[in-house]
């Protein structure tokens, strides 16, 4: 229902307000009254999980758009919509976005970063520092690829720690769910680059009782490897070899 309001700016015309706009500014008055500090929180945890769900968010309201411009929300941006390796050159408006996010610290910045100089095989040696300045913000997929540079180093005490830290990630649920959801991200990743470092045409093996776990068994196919319990793998060293040969199989060049 559409009703007529007078009011004294309006030298006595009619405004016409329609159900709606009452309903826009009851919503905003909402908004105002949740605390910044709260309200950039929540927009924070929308650019984690989405881009175009905080880009959408922003251009709903004032609030909303002011809120999202903090520090705190760039720092926990998703880079998603952000290819690793661009086919065209990023337009200007995508390296802005892109320089925000670096100068927030984002850790995917760090992260990607990493991915790029250690599977290229470009500067295998600088990717650890990028590794670093991403699990300082926790990130978990910069803990997988630390997982994987450790078990391909071709130094048998530093795969020793490569699977010691994957069976560790695989004990907690909350970093098991997660882990999922990098390594198909990092598989994405991987399908988009030239991936040409040396150390991953070497395979190791974690478990040594791998014929009798054949017999037992027979072999873990890779749609195991999501598997919640994982109590498909027989050991803790054929968990660590189906992620391995998980990551293989993501890279056709190899
Ligand atoms: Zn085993």
């Amino acid at each position: 229902m559409v009703k007529e309001v007078k009011d004294s700016t309006n030298m006595g015309r009619p405004i016409l307000r329609s159900p709606c706009s009452k309903i826009r500014k009851r919503t905003s008055n909402i908004i105002q009254d949740i605390p910044r500090e709260l309200l950039i929180e929540i927009l924070s945890r929308t650019a984690q999980t989405s881009f175009t769900d905080i880009h959408n968010a922003k251009l709903s309201c004032k609030d909303f758009h002011e809120a999202s411009e903090d520090t705190h929300v760039y720092r926990h941006m998703s880079l998603d919509n952000i290819p690793l390796v661009p086919w065209t050159p990023l337009t200007e408006k995508q390296q802005a976005f892109l320089t925000k996010c670096k100068d927030c610290q984002n850790p995917d910045i760090a992260y990607r970063q990493a991915v790029l100089d250690y599977f290229t095989g470009e500067r295998p040696e600088s990717a650890p520092g990028h590794i670093l300045r991403a699990l300082d913000s926790n990130h978990i997929g910069a803990l997988y690829v630390t997982c994987i540079i450790l078990l391909f180093s071709g130094d048998d005490g530093l795969k020793a720690c490569g699977m010691k830290l994957m069976v560790g990630m695989k004990k907690c649920r909350y970093v098991r769910t997660k882990l999922k959801e990098h390594r198909h991200k990092l598989q994405r990743m991987l399908r988009l680059m030239w991936v040409k470092n040396p150390a991953l045409r070497r395979r190791p093996v974690c478990c040594t009782r791998q014929d009798n776990h054949k017999r037992k068994r027979g072999w873990v196919d890779n749609d195991d490897i999501d598997d919640e319990q994982d109590d498909v793998h027989s050991c803790e060293a054929c968990s660590v070899d189906s992620e391995i040969k998980f990551l293989v199989s993501s890279l056709p060049q190899l």
